[in-house]
This record gives C-alpha cells, structure tokens and sequence, in this order.
C-alpha cells in the first residue's frame, strides 16, 4: 500500500467519489456542501492518509484507539494543533476513554451512559470538550454496537449532565448482509428516529449531524439524510484484516 500506482489510485477514488456524492446530493436536493466525507483509514498506511490529504481529503476515521493515536501524531487533528479531523468511528471501551479524550476530534460511538460519564471525567482533567454522536443499533443485529432506539432519550438524560460531552446527533451503520430495500429502510428508521427529537435537546445535546453510510451504501445514505459518510475501502482499497 506505498507504491506510486496505490497513490495515485487513491487520488482517482478521491474524485470518484466525490463525483458520486454530488450527484447522489443532486437526486436528493441537497447541497454538497452539507456532506462531510470522512476517509476510513483504518489499516491503512500513514502513506495512504499522506495521498488522501494531497486529493483534499481533510476528515479520517480510525476504529481503534492505538492506532488512531499514532496516526494522528504524524498527522495532527484541530484538538492536538494541526488542521485535520480525526474521528474515532469505532465501539470503545471505557479503559480506553482517554485516549479519545486526548487524541480524536470526534467521537462517533457513544453508546452507554458509564461510557459518557467515563468520557466526560476523562474530557474535564484534558480540559476540553469531546463532540460525540450517538451509536443506534438500527438493524437489529444482536451482534451490533448501539443503543436500541428506545435507549437513546433515557442517555440524553444522563448526557445532559455531562458538561464536557457535547452530542451533535447520531450514527449507525446498516446490517452487514442486508439487501437494497433493507438497507433503505434502516437509513429512513434513522433519519426519523433523528427527526423525531427536537433540534436542541439540552445545552449541550443538538441534532444536527446524521453519520450513516459507508463504500457499498454513501450514496442511498446521503439520500436518506447522512450529513457525514465513512468511507474505507472503496477510497483506499480492500482492507487485510
Ligand atoms: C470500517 C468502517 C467503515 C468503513 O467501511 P467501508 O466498507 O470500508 O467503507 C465505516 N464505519 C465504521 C464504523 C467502520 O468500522
């Protein structure tokens, strides 16, 4: 994944997908603009986030802390004093809270109230604020992360607590072997499970950021209501493990 060929493989895929966001932006009405595209580094090389940062890629994702942590030291996010936006996209273990606290912009996968209790003491002694979303096990997988629908009010409750958490909307990501008409239905669930709460819940919990969608799904996803897609393989190839 360091050959010239890969990078400029990455650079086409860049501007592939940005083509297919703008045209999926199109069907729905909506402006580009509105899209934040963050690039699913995962696995990948710090030479593959080097390329996706010359195609003007500025957001990446990283499911696990470590490996978040030693990225965004090369490649430094707005928290740590550089101008990229490192989000953690992935389940976390609350041992692991604060290395979020002190590496990630954002935080994608709030999903208990312990885990928002242990971020926000984490988020207090770093001085800081950490915005998050809210995980939402849309698809019904047993095995799936995220809170069922019904769990996400009774955690606003105890976010609202938490004055160094700042909850911007939610996230999900569809069922693995579902099919086109599923995959539609669990985006629409969300984006009314995300319509349904008012825009300003607490001072510090709004709606305002949908993450849904990911290389097989953006574009039904930004049709659907997605403010932020993450995309891995179809802009940096197929992962390994
Ligand atoms: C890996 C991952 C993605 C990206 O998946 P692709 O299918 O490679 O685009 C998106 N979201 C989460 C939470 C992930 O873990």
């Amino acid at each position: 994944m360091a050959g010239l060929a890969d990078m400029e493989a990455i650079s086409r895929n860049v501007l592939s997908i940005r083509a297919r966001i703008a045209d999926a932006c199109r069907r729905a009405d909506r402006s580009p603009d509105e899209i934040t595209l963050i690039a699913v580094s995962k696995t990948f090389s710090m030479a593959a986030v080097e390329a996706a940062i010359r195609a003007g890629v500025c957001h990446f994702g990283e499911n696990r802390v470590q490996e978040l942590a030693t990225k965004c030291t090369e490649a430094p996010g707005h928290w740590r004093g550089g101008n990229r936006t490192w989000h953690m996209i992935g389940h976390l273990q609350r041992n692991k809270a604060r290395d979020v606290v002190r590496f990630a912009d954002f935080f994608h996968a709030l999903d208990s109230s312990r885990l928002a209790r242990a971020l926000n003491e984490r988020a207090e002694t770093e001085e800081r604020v950490l915005p998050c979303l809210v995980q939402v096990n849309i698809s019904g997988e047993v095995s799936k992360f995220g809170l069922h629908p019904d769990e996400v009010a009774p955690l606003f409750d105890e976010v609202a607590r938490c004055e160094r958490i700042r909850v911007e909307g939610l996230m999900a990501m569809t069922s693995l072997h579902a099919g086109p008409d599923k995959i539609r239905r669990e985006f629409r669930n969300m984006r009314t499970l995300f319509d349904a709460f008012p825009t300003q819940i607490a001072p510090n919990i709004s709606m305002q950021q949908l993450s849904m969608g990911m290389s097989r799904d953006f574009e039904e996803a930004i049709e659907e209501g997605a403010t932020h897609v993450r995309i891995g393989s179809a802009l940096f190839g197929e992962r390994i493990r």
